[in-house]
């Protein structure tokens, strides 16, 4: 099917237009293995490609065959598409491009501006999960949550739509990829960590009129209903909610996963955590605070509720839903189940029934204190003292970084594996005495410098374990395992020819046999692909396809783990069998500029640096200012002359950071800066910091 498919491609695609894409395309798209046309290649989400042209056996001639600089040092967490010959990609600040699929020629390039300012809204980096084709239009979702149409042949936009329209101001942002079905196209949100109420929005493609809106979390009751596609489902969920929690929006944003089952006709959202994080000053009066951390079934042409499965109640360690979801047909105990599969940052991985929510399985896939189990009878999970920790801080596993995050991952139905990136790891998370909407962040308390120190010490790189997995879906456990040195590696294609691929923690490209987990290949990228690759065909020649940037969430959460990392700015690299394309060389290494003169400022200038610092910077900027998005332990002179004009005065707002002048007075701008000079000298300073 496939060889006839590829042979009369070229007649097709003569006359077709750039990215005629259409459901029926998606369904069948094992027929034309070739092009790579939705997020997950398919409405299935199984990144597994028919393509069989690189295979096992000669993979080891994989070389570039070409790659495109994206000109930023920002996370690139997107998968690209290919279509008929086009590859389109987008970059940070949702930066999109068209090239030759072959060659690499850009054939047009569209910058939608985002506005700067809206860099210090992403929690987790400025970056794309990727975008979506439909019937000539190329649709990208932007970080400041506008939806835009794009002429595929000339990138020009054709429609553009506030996907925040209608709501309060609140800080929301975008990062998930636009999803698109039988004319409609879907988004999410991202912002639950600011104090948000997440919803996804269903517009029609053609004119970006909207149709349906699905809130995730309740509104004030006394408001009355939404009049939206979710009013049944939010009376549901608010017999779930106690308090005020309206009023810091409640969270449970969709910043991710979103899929699709055309038979069923039902749309499956993955529901992010809530707003704040600890349970109790959201929901005072206890309750399982629907549908945080739950994936939602909706009829697709209504958006109406379908059925829900909630996988931490009443979460509080920013346990999301949101990880990408795999459909497959599956033969669990004799019986062939339609499942949707996830591995979200919780830990367990979920086999559900994809048409009535039923929890097929949930297995943990790394070590856990939170949960020791989920129970079948109930679906929770059983949880330890732990997850429901008060003031005295605690090192939960997982944290916030997750198990598994938003990597990609894929299934191979060939071998009955789903491949994925896992981390073990631990976080330290104590509740504030108090909280009040009006203070915002998280509802935890900055467990002191102190505490903080001590867990680094004892959990930090030392304690943390990674690697990729090979996971049996119906047995509940790991086929094979490669192990990475930490966190960090990407996400994960496989292909019919028995190969598993995946960007590493080791700034490599990587093949795996998929059977075995042996490594068959291995190709240095200059910087970790973080993104997932995918495969396509142009003239019967096999391409591999990957963005390279590191960044994203990760490295601002668990920002400790990389401040040796030493990477080129963010490329797409695009390889083939005998490809001779070269990077240029890797710029050297600049050594840690010295430590700042010590300047010991009084020990109680320093604690208030501390606690401002990680209230307000170390969700970019590293817990203990290590690493982040940029390391502040090795400010340059310049910047440290112009620290002020910088987080008062917005002076770098271009580059993604915004003025801080609304929450900092000058006296907090010195204490953190003050702060970041003893982080500095006690790091590697010849005077350790004395007590
Ligand atoms: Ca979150």
């Amino acid at each position: 099917m496939a060889a006839l498919a590829m042979a009369v491609l070229p007649a097709m695609a003569a006359t077709r237009g750039p990215a005629d894409v259409d459901g029926a395309r998606i369904r069948a798209a094992d027929h034309e293995p070739q092009n790579w046309m939705a997020v997950g290649r398919d409405y299935d989400g199984q990144r597994f490609s028919p393509l069989r042209g690189i295979d096992r056996a000669n993979v080891g001639r994989l070389g570039l065959a070409w790659f495109a600089d994206l000109d930023t040092y920002r996370g690139v967490e997107a998968s690209p598409l290919e279509v008929d010959g086009v590859l389109y990609n987008t970059s940070a600040w949702n930066i999109t491009t068209a090239y030759d699929a072959a060659t690499g020629k850009v054939l047009w390039t569209y910058d939608p501006k985002v506005p700067p300012a809206y860099g210090r809204k992403a929690c987790c980096d400025i970056v794309s999960r990727g975008l979506s084709v439909w019937k000539g239009k190329v649709i990208i979702a932007t970080l400041d949550g506008r939806l835009i149409a794009l002429d595929a042949r000339s990138g020009q936009p054709v429609w553009s739509v506030d996907t925040f329209a209608g709501e309060p101001p609140w800080p929301y942002t975008i990062t998930g990829a636009p999803r698109v079905f039988d004319g409609k196209v879907l988004i999410g949100n991202g912002g639950a960590e600011l104090g948000v109420r997440g919803y996804v929005t269903a517009y029609d493609t053609q004119t970006g009129r909207k149709l349906w809106r699905f809130y995730t979390v309740p509104n004030d009751p006394s408001k009355g209903p939404d009049h939206a596609a979710s009013d049944s489902a939010m009376a549901i969920a608010a017999k779930t909610w106690t308090g005020e929690w309206w009023k810091y929006g409640g969270g449970g944003t969709a910043w991710d996963a979103i899929s699709y089952d055309p038979r069923l006709k039902l749309i499956y959202i993955g529901v992010g955590n809530g707003s704040p994080w600890v349970a109790k000053f959201r929901s005072p009066g206890g309750g399982d605070n629907l549908f945080l951390a739950s994936i939602v079934a909706v009829r697709a042409d209504t958006g109406r509720y379908g059925w829900h499965y909630q996988e931490t109640p009443a979460e509080q360690f920013d346990s999301t839903a949101t990880q990408p979801m795999i459909l497959a047909d599956l033969k669990i105990r004799g019986r062939v189940r339609r499942v949707l599969m996830q591995a979200p940052k919780n830990g367990f991985f979920y086999v559900l029934d994809r048409a009535t929510g039923k929890l097929i399985s949930a297995h943990a896939f790394v070590p856990m204190n939170w949960a020791t189990h989920v129970d079948m009878k109930t679906g929770r999970p059983v949880e330890t003292k732990l997850a429901r920790y008060g003031v005295e801080p605690v090192l939960l596993s997982p944290g916030p970084g997750g198990a598994h995050n938003y990597n990609p991952m894929a299934y191979s139905p060939e071998t009955g594996l789903v491949y994925f990136p896992v981390v073990q790891s631990f976080f330290s998370l104590a509740a504030a005495p108090s909280w009040t909407p009006a203070q915002g962040g998280l509802g935890t308390s900055y467990a002191g410098y102190e505490q903080l120190r001590k867990a680094q010490a004892a959990y930090g790189d030392a304690h943390q374990k990674a690697w990729l997995t090979a996971w049996d879906p119906v047995r509940g456990k790991a086929v094979w395992t490669v192990p990475y040195p930490r966190d960090g590696s990407g996400g994960v294609l496989a292909t019919a020819s028995g190969i598993v691929f995946e960007g590493t923690v080791n700034k490599t490209m990587a093949a795996y046999d998929a059977r075995s987990g042996g490594k068959l290949w291995e190709s240095d990228a200059q910087t970790v692909p973080v993104a997932a690759p995918i495969t396509y065909s142009v003239h019967g020649v096999q391409y591999l396809a990957v963005n390279a940037g590191w960044g994203g969430g990760l490295a601002h959460v668990q920002a400790n783990s990389f401040r040796d990392l030493h990477v080129s700015p963010a490329r797409l690299l695009v390889y083939r069998l005998g490809g001779t394309a070269q990077l240029p060389p890797l710029a050297p290494e600049q050594a840690p500029p010295p430590p700042p003169p010590y300047v010991r400022a009084p020990e109680a200038v320093i604690q208030k640096g501390a606690a401002l610092f990680a209230k307000n910077c170390a969700l970019c900027h590293g817990q203990l200012a290590r690493g982040g998005i940029k390391d502040l332990r090795r400010m340059s002179p310049d910047t440290s002359a112009h620290f002020d004009d910088i987080v008062l005065g917005g002076a770098r707002q271009k580059q993604g950071m915004a003025s801080f002048a609304d929450v900092l007075s000058k006296d907090d701008a010195s204490a953190i800066h003050n702060y970041l000079i003893a982080r500095a000298n006690e790091d590697w300073g010849e005077m350790n910091i004395k007590k």
